[in-house]
């Protein structure tokens, strides 16, 4: 689990998302374990759909920072 969250916030490029907000936090909201930002709260747009991510572990939304995770959105 945890080498898997390495690998999300690795890949993850919500630092170059619109709607970022830099507060110390370092991305991977679609994970589990993460979940939504605590200092994001405006959607001015999402890159998740180009993130690696989407395609390496299928996920199927977006605005996972202030959404919630991909079982969260998913209601799981
Ligand atoms: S899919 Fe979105 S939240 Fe998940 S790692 Fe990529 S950019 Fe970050
Ligand atoms: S989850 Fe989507 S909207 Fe939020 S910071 Fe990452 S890329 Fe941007």
């Amino acid at each position: 689990m945890e080498e898997r969250r390495r690998m999300v916030v690795d890949l993850c490029v919500c630092p170059g998302c619109p709607s970022w907000v830099e507060c110390g936090e370092e991305g991977g909201f679609c994970f589990p374990t993460i979940g939504r930002s605590s200092c994001i709260d405006e959607e001015s747009g999402c890159i998740c759909p180009s993130c690696p991510v989407t395609e390496k572990m299928n996920l199927n939304h977006d605005y996972y920072c202030t959404r919630g995770s991909e079982e969260e959105q998913s209601g799981m």
